[in-house]
């Protein structure tokens, strides 16, 4: 339309809070075609015009600002527009959500490499211009003049669309015969895209879908009839082994079917291969890969063949959740209930919420799997907003293996102070001699280590919170981080008298040790956090195990997962109290997670399996769920203590963490910063009623690379009026604390308190 004046409404890609408005530009009307919602733009910025980049989020037709006042955009930077217009309201969603900057939340879109302006890879592909006028006539006529053009036509005749290297290379021809073909009109040459793909080298297997068991043809069923009414989600709650991949791998290819494009989450790429190959037979050229290892031109590529829609599928890690599909029908999250979906930086996004929101906008199912889903997400699933799938036996009918409980209490009666029982050693041995596979887990050292006594098996909690004490070494003194309180360390236990009574930790490097002595011809292999640093180790050491190249596979929970060992009989683990006794209400939660996840490696084989479980608090409930493989009893016990003590999903957490080199000051800041809040919260009817509790402590990892660590918790109740209420609390808060020298770092979904 001629005349028309159009103004874009521009985000400035600079991440600082005086600049998180949307700042109006005129459309020039060269640009007006090319200028749309999601455009990546260049505009002059400040008194000094220095030219920024920004991203349109939205266009107008008219403006109060008076005209001479708005600047036009410079230019427009990408052929297409990098964010997809129907991903803005996402955009604006995890504003309110997480307290972001809305630059944060378009940076979780588009990949690093397009904002560094890596080059594209791009090659010249030589075309016929008329290939159907092409006849022999001509071409011998050509020939007369110059064989070399002769050839080059007679090649493109059987291929058209050759690259330039290849068609120099196949006729030999100097680029001046073809140059000069390209004036006479015979033939064109023009630069395409190519994508640095990482998979290029991989064969596409191409396996035939297998034949559903009942459970997962009912799943199937019902995530289809979701796909074609565009809404739904789901919770697939099926036992380790049950066929979970088959029935995401199946439920894809339904939406691919319905010409939708599925996304599937996976906790961490590098310990999920299995996983991820499967996919890769699957969907072959259909699917690409995201992941950390990509380099920034890689990951650019593979991003860009989903923003063009090359790709149906896209598996990937947490980010993967805003892959910029155009036609997205489901989002898959497998083992749903990890950790990892939460993002440590800013924003501070949860995928799987990220996931369920995208859904919701964009007419998509969302299918949540695990064996162990999340306390908070399976209460949700009660309550009617998941549907619940269940699948409870393994496939082809195999049993879940036996799980024995070692009371480790009466090791140390009968006077065995090795780290491993005689049950375990013995089951060891007979592994050993069968020549099948064991998996050995031992948690990382607890860097908050708690103190138990190792006669009664008794923790020392707080009597307020239930929550474990952090032992800390300088002044031997026992903490709670959730309430402040200090209480001396006992010399004997207070429930039994004992003076075996001491912290708790214990390292896979000395467990590899004590391994090494006790079983010398054993062939161990180890994986935590010092054996994996280096690219692709992860891999390297799962298919040496895999492989047979090893006896015992020694590692930390990054061995708990996905991993389908067929020769793998024995599971044991070390110390399950490392994992139950962490600082932290949803302990519980992820020691029964943990257990049954490590538990479910075992007997996938012909040859059965057993699962064997070291603890000091056999009794202890979440180890004999788990030890059972009774998630529904197990989840009963846990939801009644939260609401006991009010933990999520009974309240909602707040956290705001402040970090400092002068401790004084961050006490400090601290103390005040609760003062602060509690001042305006005792003035507001609406954030008084909302109040569960508000305090300010020193986290339980109390200084990290020297920076001191306090952290106020507020804990109100779970409503959607109150915490939008505490949204703008802490809108306020960060307003008026602007400039302070600590480091404030709001975390609304804290899902770790250390
Ligand atoms: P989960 O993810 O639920 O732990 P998997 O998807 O890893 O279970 O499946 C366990 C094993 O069973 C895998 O080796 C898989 O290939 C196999 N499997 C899954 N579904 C079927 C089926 N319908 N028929 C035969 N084998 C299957
Ligand atoms: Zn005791
Ligand atoms: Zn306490």
């Amino acid at each position: 339309m001629k005349g028309e004046v159009v103004y874009a409404g521009v985000i400035i890609d600079q991440a600082h809070p005086s600049l998180d408005k949307v700042f109006l530009y005129l459309v020039p009307q060269d640009l007006m075609e090319k200028v749309q919602v999601g455009s990546r733009v260049q505009v002059p910025f400040g008194p000094s015009n220095r030219k920024v980049e920004g991203y349109v989020i939205m266009l107008e037709s008219e403006t109060d600002i008076p005209s001479e006042r708005v600047k036009a955009i410079n230019k427009v930077m990408d052929d297409y527009p990098v964010l997809p217009r129907h991903m803005i309201p996402l955009i604006e969603w995890m504003k309110d959500e997480y307290h972001c900057l809305t630059i944060d939340a378009i940076r979780c879109i588009v990949p690093p490499g397009l904002r560094a302006n890596i080059k594209k890879k791009a090659q010249k592909l030589v075309f016929l211009n008329d290939p159907g006028d092409l006849v022999e006539e001509h071409i011998s006529y050509i020939a007369s003049k110059s064989q070399y053009m002769a050839d080059v036509l007679r090649l493109l005749a059987q291929q058209d669309g050759i690259p330039l290297e290849e068609v120099r290379a196949a006729t030999r021809a100097p680029l001046s015969s073809i140059k000069s073909l390209e004036k006479r009109g015979w033939i064109r040459i023009e630069q395409q895209e190519v994508y640095r793909d990482p998979w290029a080298y991989e064969p596409d297997i191409g396996i035939q879908p297998k034949v559903l068991t009942q459970e997962q043809r009912q799943a199937v069923e019902e995530l289809e009839t979701a796909l074609i009414k565009g809404y739904g989600k789901f919770l697939l709650q099926g036992v380790t082994g049950s066929g979970k991949t088959e029935v995401y791998i199946q439920a894809a290819q339904k939406a691919l079917a319905l010409n939708k494009q599925v996304i599937v989450l996976v906790p961490e790429i590098s310990l999920t291969p299995q996983t991820v190959e499967r996919f890769k037979s699957h969907f072959g050229q259909r699917v690409a890969i995201l992941h950390s290892g990509l380099s920034l031109g890689e990951r650019y590529d593979e991003w860009r063949r989903i923003r063009n829609q090359q790709v149906d599928v896209v598996v990937g890690a947490r980010s993967a959740v805003f892959a910029p599909f155009e036609r997205l029908g489901l989002i898959i999250i497998d083992e749903a209930h990890e950790d990892s979906y939460k993002s440590d930086m800013q924003p501070k996004y949860h995928a799987v919420d990220v996931a369920r929101k995208r859904c919701e906008l964009e007419g998509a199912v969302l299918l949540l799997g695990s064996a162990t889903p999340a306390i908070t997400d399976y209460y949700l699933a009660q309550k009617g907003v998941y549907k619940k799938i269940e699948m409870k036996y393994r496939v082809d009918q195999k049993p879940l293996p036996p799980v024995e409980i070692v009371d480790m209490r009466k090791e140390i009666e009968l006077g065995n102070r090795s780290i491993l029982s005689g049950a375990l050693y013995r089951a060891l041995k007979d592994v050993l001699q069968k020549g099948q596979q064991a998996i050995l887990l031992i948690n990382r050292r607890g860097y908050a280590q708690f103190v138990s006594c190792r006669s009664c098996g008794f923790v020392v909690k707080c009597s307020n919170c239930d929550i474990s004490l952090t032992y800390h070494a300088y002044d031997n003194s026992l903490k709670c981080h959730y309430c402040g309180a200090i209480h001396p360390y006992p010399n004997v236990c207070p429930a039994c008298g004992s003076k075996y009574i001491k912290h708790f930790g214990i390292g896979t490097q000395k467990a590899e040790e004590e391994i090494g002595k006790l079983f010398p011809q054993a062939r161990v292999i180890r994986m935590d956090m010092d054996t994996t640093s280096t690219k692709g180790a992860h891999q390297r050491i799962l298919k040496a195990f895999g492989e047979g190249l090893y006896d015992i596979l020694l590692g930390t929970q990054m061995i708990a997962k996905g991993l389908d060992f067929p020769r793998v009989t024995l599971v044991g683990v070390i110390a399950a109290d490392t994992v139950l006794n962490l600082p932290d209400y949803r302990s519980p939660e992820k020691a029964f997670q943990l257990i049954t996840q490590v538990a479910g490696r075992a007997g996938r084989g012909p040859h059965g399996g057993r699962v064997i479980i070291q603890t000091y608090q056999p009794q202890h409930y979440a180890i004999q769920f788990a030890a059972r493989h009774d998630y529904i009893g197990f989840y009963s016990r846990e939801i009644e203590i939260r609401k006991q003590f009010m933990y999520p999903p009974f309240s909602h957490m707040i956290r705001i963490l402040i970090m400092g080199e002068k401790e004084e000051d961050v006490i400090k800041l601290a103390n005040d910063s609760k003062d602060w809040l509690k001042q305006r919260i005792d003035g507001s009817y609406v954030l008084k009623q909302g109040l569960d509790e508000i305090g300010a402590y020193s986290a339980p990892l109390e200084r990290i690379n020297n920076k001191y660590r306090w952290h106020v918790l507020i804990r109100i109740k779970p409503d959607d009026i109150y915490r939008q209420a505490y949204h703008g609390l802490v809108d306020e808060y960060l307003e008026w604390f602007i400039g302070v020298k600590e480091t404030i770092i709001v975390d609304f979904h804290p899902l770790s308190l250390l």
